[in-house]
């Protein structure tokens, strides 16, 4: 996929490639110069100003997925890594990158099946989590084509 570079102050597209920025954790950047407006910059592909490299925080937000706590995504990163991240860290890319993913998947139009396969799933909270009263989460699951089209 072709991704045209705009310039982040005119929108215009006649860029040309103006050397590379050296980052700390993230590798040399290529930097842009708009021809119009003589603005040079650098394209922000969701990562812009973050700590640490894109490898790291997909990571990180693919094993919290994947039901790793956010303590222990932390210490795997600390153990095996030598990257020292915090739990608190891990929580904010979740948030971060979830929200982004959201306005790109509200755009998708699936074609689905039009069986749809509904269930509930009890969340306890509070101090005694063996009690009733938490919260349910419902999840709705495209029946062919396993999209999730509908939570509550
Ligand atoms: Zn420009």
């Amino acid at each position: 996929m072709e991704m045209q570079i705009k310039c982040p102050k005119c929108k215009g597209t006649k860029v040309v490639k103006r050397g590379v920025s050296p980052t700390q954790n993230r590798g040399k950047q290529q930097i842009y110069l708009c021809k119009p407006c003589k603005k040079t910059f650098i394209q922000d592909l969701g990562f812009w100003k973050m700590k640490n490299n894109e490898q790291v925080v997909t990571k990180a937000i693919d094993l919290y997925f994947s039901n790793l706590s956010s303590r222990k995504v932390r210490n795997h990163y600390r153990r095996h890594e030598g990257i020292k991240t915090s739990h608190v860290s891990v929580l904010d890319w979740c948030r971060k990158y979830v929200l982004k993913v959201t306005k790109f998947v509200e755009t998708l139009k699936p074609e689905l099946s039009g069986e749809l396969y509904v269930d509930e799933t009890d969340i306890p909270r509070g101090y005694n989590t063996k009690k009733k009263g938490g919260d349910k989460f419902w999840c709705s699951v495209d029946w062919r084509t396993r999209y999730i089209n509908a939570t509550l």
